[in-house]
């Protein structure tokens, strides 16, 4: 008979709040420092991942963004990541993040950086029959106007991979302020581009952040929003709409020291009708998987099976593949679950 954790773990999971670059496998991180001389604080894989504080954290990220400055790379990182998620959590469709100002930075041009990650993820689709698709993320810290560039490099060279626009970091002043970046928003909403946020993640930021991204920059998902837990119109409002909010349940215990258990954020949302999809959000650094997030995460914050199957099966619906593969994913999720379901009897 399965057991649960087994039943969590193989279930087919859509992931749709995922940092490329942090779904690099620590043993390649440690190899590709080594060949593009990129200093590390330690080459002990455990201790390398064991933060005494931001700085250490912000020091790994930085360099597994430094160890991508060839096509090679970027290729074998993308196949690898999904590989690892496919054994880890029964991975079957991943949107990621990417962030094309950092890797111009390192000499990579953008339609070389798409090709690169199309080439791996295309490799990996066909080995392990996981589908795709790319948002590319808006560097808070580089302000409004190169958030408006970035779109209108997205536009000069379009590519069925890509879907959408999102963020990453954080503005110089370390704030979210979601409505600095409605030009770049607007811009790709005009174009037909899906749009997705990060707001409302910590406690510093406002659950209002959560209403200015879906009231002014009309995105189609949150990513984490958990602040909107605070302010029940923001509840009704998401939950009215049906905007699918990315929560990243271990990216929360590491940033905001909060418990896994029924008071959790996230466990509101669910509660109060939003929905939600579970992710990674840095998988390699947080120390996590797509199966933890279900096998630990959702069980201690007080949900059973039929919860984490409805989901799941969010993760697929939310996601901006076209339709066609969208119902292919979702049937074989159905079936997926039916046998799994049967194997649990
Ligand atoms: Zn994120």
């Amino acid at each position: 008979m399965l057991s649960d954790s087994d039943f969590l773990r193989l279930l087919p999971k859509a992931e749709l709040h995922c940092h490329f670059v942090a779904t690099v496998r620590v043993e390649t991180l440690l190899e590709l420092a080594d060949e593009f001389a990129v200093p590390l604080r330690t080459s002990d894989m455990d201790e390398l991942l064991r933060y005494r504080g931001l700085p250490d954290f912000l020091d790994v990220f930085h360099a597994a963004q430094q160890v991508m400055r060839t096509p090679e790379a970027i290729a074998r990182v993308a196949y690898e990541g999904v590989e690892d998620a496919v054994r880890e959590g029964n991975l079957r469709y991943r949107e990621y993040f990417v962030n094309p100002d950092n890797f111009a930075e390192l000499g990579i041009a953008y339609p070389e950086l798409i090709d690169a990650l199309v080439d791996g993820l295309g490799r990996a689709e066909r080995d392990f029959g996981v589908g795709y698709g790319l948002s590319c993320a808006i560097n808070r810290s580089l302000g409004p106007d190169a958030a408006v560039r970035m779109v209108q490099t997205m536009l000069a060279h379009p590519h069925s991979a890509v879907l959408g626009i999102g963020q990453d970091y954080l503005t110089p002043e370390f704030t979210e302020d979601p409505l600095r970046f409605r030009d770049a928003y607007a811009l790709a909403e005009a174009h037909g581009l899906r749009r997705s946020a990060h707001v409302g993640e910590t406690m510093p930021e406002s659950p209002s952040n959560v209403r200015d991204a879906i009231e002014v920059l009309h995105v189609d998902r949150i990513d984490h929003g958990y602040r909107a837990a605070d302010d029940p119109e923001v509840v009704a409002l998401a939950a009215s709409t049906g905007v699918a909010f990315t929560c990243t349940p271990h990216s929360t215990q590491m940033l905001s020291g909060w418990d896994f258990d029924e008071n959790h954020r996230i466990a509101q949302l669910i509660r109060g009708g939003v929905t939600v999809t579970l992710a990674t959000d840095d998988a390699t650094l947080f120390h996590t998987d797509i199966g933890r997030e279900y096998t630990v995460a959702l069980t201690q914050m007080g949900f059973d099976i039929p919860d984490a199957v409805r989901i799941a099966r969010a993760g697929f619906e939310a996601a901006w593949c076209d339709e066609a593969h969208k119902q292919r994913l979702l049937a074989d999720f159905d079936g997926a679950v039916l046998a799994l379901t049967a194997a649990r009897a």
